[in-house]
């Protein structure tokens, strides 16, 4: 079984844009308790790494760290693991919640930002890159930034996500590194 109720929006997620194929390497951050690394590998992917502030337990077929995704030896040792770059890095990260919906708003889409540069150090050319944000808007420039980045960047509220929660997920695809450097 699925270790959390997560699992399903990724399910969902892919189901709708094919994000996870045979073969990939695909990183997961914020993967405990460890649901969207399950079903990384459930779905083919050939190398997964999870990473958690958090310990998770050990999941068949990946591999996970734990520790903060923004430690700055973490690009390269990811890449070591997974044999070369990324064609996909996740992020289901959040904050622990203040109850304070400005200060939340501002904590995730801190994750969201630094998920993305992370994402900058570890994507393969053509790779995707999925992360959490709540509904609010303080995230256009991380949009438009994306926006010049991948080829295709949309919004999506899988069923599975609580009606009541602003959570949602943008969900971006072809990742071209010449308009990253270009805009470097
Ligand atoms: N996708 C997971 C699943 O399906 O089981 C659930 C992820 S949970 C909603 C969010 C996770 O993000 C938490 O376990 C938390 O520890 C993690 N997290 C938050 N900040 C982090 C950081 N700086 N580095 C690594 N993990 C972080």
């Amino acid at each position: 079984g699925w270790r959390s109720r997560a699992a399903f929006k990724l399910i969902e997620l892919d189901d709708r844009f094919h994000l996870i194929q045979p073969g990939q390497r695909v990183v997961d951050l914020g993967a405990a308790p460890g649901g969207w690394t399950q079903v990384a590998v459930k779905r083919g992917a050939a190398r997964v790494v999870g990473v958690d502030l958090l310990p998770v337990d050990p999941v068949a077929g990946a591999e996970i760290i734990e520790g903060d995704f923004t430690d700055p030896a973490l690009p390269d040792r990811l890449i070591e693991i997974l044999g070369g770059k990324a064609d996909l890095v996740l992020s289901d990260m959040a904050p622990n919640t203040t109850g304070h919906a400005p200060t939340d708003h501002i904590r995730i889409i801190g994750l969201a930002e630094g998920a993305l540069d992370f994402a900058f150090d570890v994507l393969a050319e053509g790779g995707g890159f999925v992360t959490k944000v709540f509904q609010g808007g303080s995230e256009k420039q991380m949009l438009a930034l994306m926006k010049r980045v991948f080829t295709s960047v949309r919004h999506a509220k899988p069923p599975a996500s609580r009606k009541d929660s602003s959570e949602l997920y943008v969900v971006a695809t072809g990742f071209q590194e010449k308009h990253l450097i270009e805009l470097r």
